[in-house]
């Protein structure tokens, strides 16, 4: 997928003239927002921090531990059937994939949601090769049809709004016209199922990896996850090498708060555990099952100071918690992954000056901190890419002489306190609702506020003065 995080200020403007969007990402990220409270403080606040604190702990350890948890996952996953590959970025990755694809003689994939396979556009390179895909998440699914992008990471579609979709289903597919939601989820469940029943290759991401195992931990909601996995005969499961955790019991503690966290439930409806291909005396599952883990960049995050972000689980409820979100949705961000968390990673994956206007696309507010499961320092990282930005960009002579007169004139309070009257005095002669280029990047989207009769420090003086009598 292109990458137009750089173009972020055009497309967020877009997006906010855009009432549909605005209207259909309010409800879904409130509706995720109030769902995850819910359900992550079911039993109480102290017991859902201790849950956060479990999770961000288990996802700590095994960062640091990452090396050598990779390769006791390797050894268990060999042991157990998988063919384990390495891919160290996402043409290496696609490479494999069509490999496998053409060794096995595919003609149509069905895949189910993976950020991953987003990520190095396995969708496009295989359908280049001529092997049709099919997105099988009822999101994806509906992304896929309309030709756009996912715009959550759990909810590819919540930029959409009903009428959206009604249209999409009824201008791609046959689907007979109706209104009702149910009834378009059933029309392309019956879809689907007739392209399952074709499928040879089944293409997954991961949630997670368990070394103790040698396991595959799926969690999802609609069941599609289980066909991509166990129908066709050849099963590739595409994996960030950050997805490893230590042990069975681990992972049991992440499926608690990834589902809480993500879409408000305490456990997903479909909770999977892939422990290799079909074995003879089974009746389902894929003959051959090829785990291949991801790097593309991320071992280079974990040897920076940024390495915290690759506890990431990918709940999304950064995204839901975040005001610049909440108005831009997910596609003004440019690439794969959105909000708060998109904006530290895509610089870290993409490179910083491919996506310089992320880290600004915040306010600070703090409540991705407060809600992400695993406690990732999300604003801290975004005011770390800041600092980068800067250190890292051109000068800028108009900027740099602008910063230099400020910061004298705040050294000297009198002519500071001279400055200030005489500002309010010509505002308040000059009825200006937007200030002419180049200050006009504030004024052209809001009202530039009056000048104080009276500044802060002529207040605070009265204040003194009248407290002393
Ligand atoms: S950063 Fe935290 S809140 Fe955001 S998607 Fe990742 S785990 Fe969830």
């Amino acid at each position: 997928m292109e990458n137009k995080a750089n173009q972020f200020i055009n497309a967020a403007d877009v997006a906010l003239k855009d009432p549909d969007l605005q209207k259909a990402v309010a409800y879904g990220t409130r509706l995720g927002f109030n769902k995850r409270i819910a359900a992550m403080y079911e039993y109480g606040e102290e017991h859902g921090e201790a849950l956060r604190e479990q999770a961000a702990q288990i996802k700590g350890r095994a960062l640091a531990n990452l090396p050598n948890l990779l390769e006791e996952a390797e050894k268990n996953l060999l042991a157990n059937g998988f063919k384990v590959l390495w891919a160290k970025d996402a043409d290496e990755a696609n490479e494999l994939i069509l490999e496998i694809a053409k060794k096995h003689e595919s003609k149509l994939a069905v895949k189910s949601k993976s950020m991953a396979t987003e990520e190095i556009g396995v969708n496009e390179n295989l359908e280049a090769a001529g092997i049709e895909v099919l997105e099988t998440d009822l999101g994806e699914f509906i992304v896929q049809l309309a030709e756009e992008r996912p715009s959550h990471i759990v909810v590819p579609i919540v930029h959409k709004t009903k009428e959206s979709i009604q249209k999409t289903l009824e201008e791609k597919t046959e689907m007979p016209s109706t209104e009702n939601p149910v009834e378009m989820a059933r029309f392309a469940r019956a879809y689907m199922r007739e392209k399952f029943l074709q499928a040879d290759l089944g293409i997954s991401g991961g949630n997670f990896v368990i070394a103790e195992t040698g396991s595959i931990g799926l969690v999802m909601n609609e069941g599609n996850g289980r066909f991509v996995t166990s129908l066709p005969k050849v099963h590739i499961a595409l994996v960030g090498i950050e997805k490893i955790v230590a042990t069975l019991e681990e992972y049991a503690t992440l499926t608690q708060v990834l589902p809480r966290s993500a879409t408000g439930q305490t456990l997903t409806v479909y909770t999977n555990l892939i422990n290799g291909p079909k074995r003879p005396h089974e009746e389902d599952g894929a003959e051959e099952i090829y785990l291949i883990f991801l790097d593309n960049g991320r071992s280079e995050i974990y040897q920076s100071n940024y390495a915290d972000s690759l506890a990431c689980i990918r709940c999304g409820a950064c995204l839901n918690a975040c005001p610049v979100y909440d108005v831009t949705g997910g596609h003004a961000y440019g690439w794969v992954y959105p909000g708060p968390i998109g904006s530290v990673i895509t610089p870290l994956l993409k490179g910083l000056e491919n996506a310089k206007m992320l880290p600004y696309a915040c306010s600070l507010c703090g409540l991705c901190k407060d809600v992400c499961p695993v406690d990732i320092d999300l604003p801290h990282f975004l005011l770390d890419l800041r600092k980068d930005v800067v250190s890292t960009q051109k000068g800028n002579l108009f900027w740099d002489l602008g910063i230099s007169g400020w910061s004298w004139v705040m050294r000297h309070p009198k002519l500071y306190r001279f400055a200030g009257k005489v500002a309010a005095r010509v505002l308040s002669l000059l009825p200006l609702k937007k200030l002419p280029a180049p200050f006009n990047a504030w004024t052209d989207h809001h009202a530039l506020p009056a000048f104080a009769e009276k500044s802060f420090t002529e207040l605070w003086a009265e204040h003194q003065g009248e407290k002393n009598g």
